[in-house]
């Protein structure tokens, strides 16, 4: 980076981080997009005029409000809700909801943030959001979740629509928390519209929705590897998470030949070196998805290694797919898994490693695939469930795994003609130069407003 770059991103740096103390994850996610594109800026002066890098680290809105609701023994309980309306550029705000102990006000703005980017890569018309509550969802009874999403969309919905703000789901939001608030929101509203995604197929959902993030993950990879000679058959993947994204990750990566030996929740790590099998992640799913258990089950149950508290880096693997939360690869493990000669890392959860990792990644020139190209299959099949809904049909799984697979493929072409770099590609610059041309022409475009 020329010194002149440098002084500028440390100069911007600074009066973000004084107009947003105590938010390490938001300033983490800016400074990632700021390193490649306040240099593009400089070759392109027109978005310094405008001041568009300014104006997209400040969310159109933010709406923090309080969700009021009863527990199985008539405890009258408080959570905090929120909704980030980053930015509107080129289509509606749209965004998941995550409900999860530690979510803060910090996390939701930094995923607001890489969304509205993330949104831009998809070439499909939605603007940036998230949002949540710091309701934990573990160990709660059914009825006590429903309630809670009731109250929250109570709120929530005076907020949002199909043509204003439609929400999806995220971490502890699955498809039984959208459709309890789908619900209140009909109910409110008297309509049937397309308020929010990852619906249930008999009420407006989309084919291919659930599994989109972690099919799209394994397509963007797929990509990557035949893009440089290489591919999928036969390579040695580790998976950390066990939720929505890892599953599907770890369902295609067994379609397209790989083996994959490891997933993993806030508990532990299973290593399964023979590979976890279609009949072993059929059983995982229904753990996790019906009975809502711990992965360390799944070790018992198929007599393989347990490590309590430990995520999976230390294993040594060819590829390794993050999807379970962020910053969960710290700089040791980076450093672990290049040492033990890992050729590729691609992001299905939202910034899970951390800055000096991707760093590391870089340098050793693995390829690397950012969570804003790499997870952004999911938001895809959301933007294409709004389009049926306003269309009133539905597309069959063929066609949508069809567009998802060109919307990924798509994405991998801008990202390299983005981030070439003499015979490599930069996947992180191409990501934050796509997706920041694409809301930033819109915001030129519109003018001062
Ligand atoms: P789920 O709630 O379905 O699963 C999350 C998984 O991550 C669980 O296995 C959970 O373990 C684990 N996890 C959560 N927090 C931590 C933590 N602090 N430390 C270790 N493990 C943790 O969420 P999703 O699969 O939907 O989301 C996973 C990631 O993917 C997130 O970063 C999300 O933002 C991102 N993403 C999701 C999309 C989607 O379509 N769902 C779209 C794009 C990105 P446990 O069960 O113990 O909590």
């Amino acid at each position: 980076m020329l010194a002149s770059d440098q002084d500028r991103l440390n100069c911007f740096m600074h009066g973000l981080k004084r107009r947003n103390p105590h938010q390490p994850e938001f300033h983490q996610a800016v400074y990632e997009v700021a390193l490649d594109v306040i240099p593009y800026i400089r070759d392109h002066p027109i978005y310094d005029r405008h001041r568009i890098l300014e104006r997209l680290t400040e969310p159109d809105r933010i709406v923090i409000f309080r969700v009021n609701w009863e527990d199985d023994q008539g405890n009258f309980r408080a959570n905090r809700g929120y909704r980030v309306q980053q930015s509107n550029a080129i289509g509606p705000y749209k965004g998941g909801i995550r409900f999860h102990k530690q979510v803060s006000l910090d996390t939701l703005k930094f995923l607001a943030f890489e969304q509205t980017f993330k949104n831009g890569l998809t070439g499909l018309p939605m603007g940036g959001a998230k949002g949540g509550s710091d309701f934990n969802p573990k160990g709660k009874s059914e009825g006590e979740v429903m309630r809670f999403c009731q109250r929250f969309m109570a709120v929530l919905a005076h907020h949002i629509g199909p043509n204003t703000d439609v929400p999806a789901g995220d971490i502890g939001v699955g498809s039984r928390e959208v459709s309890y608030m789908f619900g209140q929101y009909k109910h409110m509203v008297n309509q049937f519209t397309g308020a929010i995604t990852g619906k249930g197929l008999s009420f407006g959902g989309s084919l291919i929705r659930t599994e989109a993030t972690g099919y799209g993950a394994v397509y963007l990879l797929d990509n990557m590897l035949r893009h440089h000679g290489d591919g999928l058959e036969n390579k040695t993947v580790l998976v950390s998470g066990s939720g929505n994204v890892a599953q599907y990750t770890v369902e295609k990566l067994i379609e397209l030949g790989a083996r994959v030996i490891s997933m993993s929740d806030s508990s532990g790590t299973i290593h399964d070196p023979a590979g976890i099998t279609t009949e072993r992640l059929a059983w995982l799913k229904e753990l996790k998805n019906v009975r809502r258990g711990r992965v360390q089950a799944y070790a018992d149950e198929f007599k393989v290694a347990y490590y309590p508290g430990k995520r999976p880096w230390q294993i040594p693997c060819e590829i390794a797919i993050p999807c379970a939360t962020q910053n969960e690869i710290n700089t040791e493990d980076a450093r672990t898994l290049l040492n033990n000669g890992c050729l590729a890392v691609v992001e299905g959860a939202n910034m899970p490693t951390i800055q000096e990792g991707v760093d590391l990644y870089l340098e050793a020139g693995i390829l690397y695939g950012p969570s804003k190209a790499a997870n952004a299959g999911g938001v895809a099949i959301s933007g294409l469930e709004m389009t049926q809904n306003s269309m009133r049909l539905s597309w069959s799984r063929e066609e949508l795994d069809r567009r998802l697979q060109g919307i990924m493929a798509d994405i991998h072409r801008q990202c390299v003609k983005h981030g070439q770099e003499g015979k490599r590609v930069n996947y992180r610059k191409g990501a934050n130069i796509a997706g920041f041309l694409r809301v930033a022409d819109a915001l030129v475009a519109c003018g001062n407003i």
